[in-house]
């Protein structure tokens, strides 16, 4: 069935449209929790987090999961298809990065444009084409074109990177050169990167991702060098016209939302460091600026993980999209204490002592043989996962450990 939005007209230029109508939204929820949502997972969750049965424990993260961000975007997603369901519906890229949420909206006949997109594809669309903003955001030149051919936009921008984004336009204002800390070719920070030029994109950023990168960055700053290295070193990650030599003498950092915490306040204090170590003391206020733009929900996660390793299990599982960054951090988290296996979902557990998981180092999945984990005697399994993961996968892993362990589905649902 589809709504009318009788207020609305179309016009040449891009509309952003509200399709959080109450009425919409009741029909969403009910929809959105049956694709969703997990009974044993909130059963588990009130029970402390933890789940025994004979000689198996689950222990999960006291946070995991969908963040306030994802679930508005994917409500949004799925509001767009109901208010519009005799429309295309063009989604820029993946909603989040989760594969389970993404074909869901495949099979509600979603299609998916690249991303980021072409120009010539923008242009073939028109005022009856609406189109789906991820809750990465998109970058501004792609919303120009598609605010130029008219298209009707539902914009499910995350609120947390929009904050991001009011830093970086306010740094490059006041002169300041973006130092983000982020991946380069990530969707949310080539957004943020697209603004941090400002509006009259006299602006420039540079994009960092590792704290040998800060420190090669702070050793420039203290002691500018070969300049023609460094651009070697950071192509593609800065912006046009960027001159390190003159782009560095003010500098604000800002970081991707969903990067580990730690680093990012590791990478502050020593950029503002060597800062002072140029400019003296009284620098840092001038020449140097940063604010905490790690979203709350990454925080929370990274950690409820921390908690959960207080007390060791024997393994831990993080479920998510393998292309999920706060997800990948929380590898990262569990990798430093313990064997950590990074599963897309409840299948990669093949057997009692294989399992298929991806290596971020190698970036591509293996399997592992792990003969003393899952099948020893007593076994603590702990489980996490990224904001951008339902609950019936964390469900469907819970069930897969036990029955590895001999224990039924219908055991496990009936407890
Ligand atoms: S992880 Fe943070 S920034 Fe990303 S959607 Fe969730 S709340 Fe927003």
């Amino acid at each position: 069935m589809t709504e009318t939005i009788s207020s609305q007209t179309v016009t040449a230029k891009a509309r952003r449209v509200n399709v959080r109508t109450p009425e919409v939204m009741a029909r969403v929820q009910a929809q959105v929790e049956s694709h969703y949502q997990s009974s044993l997972v909130e059963r588990i969750r009130q029970s402390a987090g933890e789940m025994t049965i004979g000689s198996t424990t689950v222990r999960l993260a006291r946070q995991f999961g969908f963040c306030y961000g994802v679930e508005r975007a994917i409500d949004l997603a799925y509001a767009a298809r109901k208010v519009f369901a005799d429309k295309k519906l063009w989604l820029i890229g993946e909603i989040i990065h989760n594969p389970e949420v993404n074909r869901q909206l495949r099979e509600m006949g979603v299609e998916f444009l690249p991303n980021p997109v072409p120009e010539e594809t923008v242009r073939a669309l028109g005022p009856d084409d609406v189109v789906i903003v991820p809750a990465f955001g998109a970058e501004t030149r792609t919303m120009k074109h598609i605010e130029e051919q008219g298209c009707q936009v539902v914009d499910t921008t995350c609120g947390d990177v929009m904050s991001v984004w009011r830093r970086v336009r306010e740094y490059a204002k006041t002169g300041f050169t973006s130092i983000i800390h982020g991946k380069a070719a990530h969707e949310e920070t080539r957004a943020t990167s697209s603004r941090a030029t400002g509006a009259d994109e006299a602006g420039h950023y540079l994009v960092i991702l590792t704290l040998e990168d800060c420190d090669y960055v702070c050793s420039y700053i203290r002691t500018p060098g070969d300049k023609a290295a460094f651009l070697k070193k950071f192509g593609g990650a800065y912006s046009v016209g960027f001159d390190p030599d003159v782009h560095l003498r003010r500098v604000g950092v800002a970081n991707q939302t969903t990067m580990l915490k730690s680093e990012t306040e590791e990478m502050q204090r020593r950029i503002a460091q060597a800062v002072i170590d140029r400019d003296g003391p009284s620098a840092e206020v001038k020449n140097f600026v940063f604010f905490d733009t790690i979203c709350g929900a990454t925080q929370e996660r990274q950690d409820a993980l921390f908690d959960l390793l207080k007390q060791p299990p024997d393994l831990l599982l993080v479920v998510g999209g393998y292309n999920s960054s706060n997800t990948t951090h929380l590898v990262e988290i569990g990798e430093q204490q313990l064997p950590t296996f990074f599963i897309r979902d409840h299948e990669r557990l093949k057997s009692i002592t294989e399992i298929i998981h991806y290596d971020l180092h190698a970036r591509a999945e293996k399997a592992t043989y792990a003969e003393k984990l899952l099948s020893r005697d007593q076994v603590v399994v702990g489980i996490t996962a990224g904001a951008s993961c339902p609950n019936n996968l964390i469900e469907e892993t819970i069930i897969r450990v036990f029955e590895l362990r001999g224990i039924s589905r219908e055991r496990v649902l009936a407890v």
